[in-house]
């Protein structure tokens, strides 16, 4: 028989990318419109979306538009942020860095 390492029980696996995304949470986003750094950041859902790693999202307390963070595949951010800002909901998707 093979030697499969048991990795850990499945809700351990889903804190440890809990834990991975969290340490991947920037102190702020600046928002893409005015600038201002958002420091309310609020981790986004991305297990379904393939290719990203992580994405975070805030609401800019000065010109009240939406800011969003992503992390991952460069083709999967950039599809994902065309899809976000191609529709009317005014979402600006940030291009920023999170390392
Ligand atoms: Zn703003």
């Amino acid at each position: 028989m093979g030697q499969a390492k048991l990795r850990g029980t499945h809700e351990k696996r889903v804190e440890e990318a809990k834990a991975k995304i969290l340490a991947l949470k920037p102190a702020y986003i600046e928002c893409n419109s005015c600038h201002h750094h958002i420091t309310d950041v609020d981790v986004m859902d991305t297990r379904t979306l393939t290719g990203i790693e992580a994405m975070f999202g805030g609401l800019c307390p000065t010109c009240k538009k939406p800011t969003f963070a992503i992390k991952g595949d460069p083709e999967a951010v950039a599809t994902l942020a065309e899809v976000m800002s191609g529709n009317d909901s005014g979402v600006i998707v940030g291009s920023q860095k999170i390392s």
